[in-house]
Formats: structure tokens, sequence, C-alpha cells
């Protein structure tokens, strides 16, 4: 248990101390999501225990306390992202609902027959089939950036693909079945320089550190809490305010209006416009206590201990007999997603499960990558700065079972 014991944050993570099957819990599935640390929890307990209260139009002490609360969380989510101002942070349920967001508030008045959205090949469903079904009822066209065998997104084919047609460009800042880093501000520019507007999924970016969206001068950037240590249902699109201020709401209800008459409502300014109904409160207010802890932490020892790991992981795995690697590309962000010759990867998963090894098997969303590649699934361990190279270790001895319960199956 020695290099568990060393790693100087595990303890802040009460699950990780839990047993899976009377084995220690070797949680590597992190691009799923991650685990919360203690301060998350008490955060969150603090907030219903002391603090709670629905926000902005109560007189009252509570109220106005929980909407300080709510407000300086907008503004710490701002700061993780350099956004130019909190109002360009809108909160949402997750990466999911932020594209979809942007799909029909801003990009779908804007299109017509014959124009096109640009996409990649690693897209994770989210960023990809709103803007396939959004193609589809506009007659838009989506074309979609291939990758090199290696995971490797084709930088000058995408730069290709732009016309004079192209209205919108939509794309991963990290795939999540291959750990891919894409060059996000040289595709922003490309994009720019065409008078294109630019979304980029963050969602398994910003788990590993934090993002300048003003460096990479994106127009939108999505991501979800729960993938950053924080609560589920509590995710973030941010948006340039000015862009968001002539976007039509994506809902409609309370708190959202300026005014209403029974001739007709008015809508507040951004980010308000898009927060109709009570918003996740406690949810950005856990989001707000994660990025602190992980301030506190320090992302430079995260991304050195997590380099370090993932170059560790690679080369064990990578040892396993009959197991190939599945997306090498020299920058990538701690997942090793694999196939065994002959195996099922939801076979892997499964005999992984009984040695208390959490990875993920399947699409991972990405049935359109996974075609691309000629697989049907990968199984996937995606790394996170609590864990360690004992976690890998376990992996790699639970994998032999793999190999030795199903022999050389596959010839
Ligand atoms: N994009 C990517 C790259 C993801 O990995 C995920 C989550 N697996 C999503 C989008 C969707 O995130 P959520 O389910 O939290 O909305």
């Amino acid at each position: 248990m020695g290099e568990r014991k060393r790693n100087p944050w595990r303890g802040d993570f009460p699950i990780l101390g839990t047993e899976v099957k009377g084995k220690p819990l070797v949680y590597l599935d992190n691009a799923a999501t991650t685990q919360k640390p203690q301060v998350v929890l008490d955060r969150l307990f603090e907030f219903f225990a002391r603090e709670n209260a629905n926000i902005h139009r109560g007189v009252y002490y509570l109220s106005v306390q929980a909407t300080d609360a709510y407000d300086q969380a907008r503004a710490r989510v701002a700061d993780f992202l350099n956004a130019a101002m909190p109002q360009e942070i809108v909160f949402v349920r997750g990466t999911t609902e932020a594209v979809n967001l942007v799909a029909r508030s801003f990009a779908g008045p804007r299109l017509r027959p014959g124009d096109e959205i640009l996409v990649t090949i690693m897209e994770h469903h989210a960023n990809f089939v709103p803007w396939q079904l959004l193609a589809e009822e506009t007659g838009a066209v989506l074309k979609v950036a291939p990758i090199s065998d290696a995971g490797e997104l084709e930088l000058d084919a995408f730069e290709n693909l732009f016309s004079q047609r192209t209205r919108i460009a939509a794309f991963t800042h990290v795939s999540n079945s291959l750990g891919t880093i894409n060059p996000v501000a040289e595709m922003t520019r490309m994009a720019k320089s065409r008078g294109v507007p630019v979304v980029i999924d963050g969602a398994q970016a910003v788990g590993h550190g934090p993002v300048d969206v003003q460096a990479i001068g994106c127009d939108f950037y999505a991501f979800s809490g729960h993938k950053l240590f924080g609560p589920y249902g509590a995710g973030v699109l941010y948006g340039r305010k000015e862009l968001l201020d002539a976007m039509p709401p994506y809902q409609t209800g309370g708190d959202m209006i300026e005014s209403v008459s029974i001739e007709k409502t008015t809508f507040r300014e951004a980010p308000e416009r898009f927060e109709a109904g009570t918003p996740n409160i406690s949810g950005a207010i856990g989001l707000a206590a994660a990025i602190e802890y992980l301030e506190k932490t320090g992302w430079k020892s995260i991304r050195a201990h997590e380099e370090d790991l993932l170059a560790y992981a690679t080369a064990k795995i990578g040892a396993v007999p009959g197991l190939r690697i599945v997306g090498t590309a020299p920058e990538k962000v701690g997942v090793v997603s694999f196939v065994i010759d002959g195996v099922h990867p939801h076979d892997v998963g499964t005999v992984l499960d009984t040695e208390g090894v959490c990875i993920r098997a399947g699409h991972h969303c990405t049935m359109p990558l996974m075609r691309r590649l000629g697989i049907s699934g990968t199984a996937r361990a995606s790394l996170s700065f609590y864990n360690t190279k004992e976690d890998i270790d376990d992996l790699v001895t639970a994998l032999g079972k793999v190999v030795s319960i199903f022999g050389n199956a596959g010839g």
C-alpha cells in the first residue's frame, strides 16, 4: 500500500479508502466522472444545513446569502476559464445541455440550406448528434474532419474543410475515447480568420488543468462540473457576452424575464436569460468549492503526476500480451483505451470488476469514431491525480487474469 499512501491527495477523497468486493477500490473511470473531495461534500452539507434558500427574489438574510454564494460561484468559474467577466458564464446541467443550447439558440437561426457545420470524427455524441439533427432540420451539411490511425486530428484536412458556407465549427478539446489533446487555439484561429464562430467541448479537458478561453479565442466553451470533481447537474457554458446577449432564450419561465405582460415579455441579459427557473444552486456552489480545492492543490503538481502516470500506464498496459492501445497521439491526457485480441471489451470490464478495478468498456458515446477505427468499442482506463502506479499495477495484474481466462481466443 506504500505508493497509495504516498500520494498526497488520495486522503482528500473518502471513496478512495473504500473496498469493492473485499478489494481496495481501483478507480480508473475518471473520464466518465471524477470522485469528489471531502471539501466539496462538506460545502454541500454546509449549504443545505445552514444556508439553503432559493435565490434572487428573497429579501431575507438566507436568500441574500445563497444569492451571494451562487454569484461567487459564477465568478470563480469565470476566473477558472479566464472569461472576461462572470456574465459570460451560464450555469447549465452539463456539457450536453451547453452544446444543445448553442446549437438551438445560436446556430439554428443562422443556418440556411447548403450552409455547413464543421465537426471532427472524434466528437462525443453530445457534440455530434445536436449538429447532425440541426443540419437535417435546416438543410445544412455536416462536414466531418478526419483523424490519423494514431487518433490525431488531421489539421490540414480540417482547415481544408472550411468553405464560404461554413457557419460554425464545433470540436472537442480532448477526446474522451483516445485522450488526444487537440490544438484548439490553432483550430480556433483557422475558423476565426474566416469569420466562423467556434464552440469547444471541454468536458475532458477541465479535469486536467485550467483553460484560458481568451487565449484560445473561442466563442463558446462547454464543460460538466461532475468531471471537475464537483457535483452532478452543474455544468457551464461560457459564451462571449455580446453573442449571448444577442441570442434568443433557450428555455423560458421565471428568473429570466425583464417584464411580462399579457401582450409581451422581454428578457434579461445573459447569463440570467439562459437560466430559466430555479437553477442548481447547490451544484454551482459545490463546483466552486471543487475549483478552489484544485487551485490550492496546484495544477502544476497535478499535471506532473498525471504525465508520469500516463507514461507508466502506457508502457505497462501496452506490454500485456495480445493487447493494443487505441489512441497514441503525442499530445494526450491520461486516457488509455485498448483492445485485446479475441476478447470483447465488456468481458474485459466484467473480469476487471471482480478484482475491484473500475474501467469503462464500449463505444464511449463515440460511435462514428469507433467505426472510423474499425472497432466496435474499447476498454478504457482513465487517470486522475489521485491514481497511483499501484492502481496501474493492479489493473495490469487483473488484465493478466483476462488473458488467462480467455486464452488465445482470438488466435
Ligand atoms: N463531451 C465529452 C468529450 C465527454 O466526455 C462527455 C461525457 N462523457 C460529454 C461531452 C457529455 O457530458 P455530460 O454527460 O456531462 O453532459
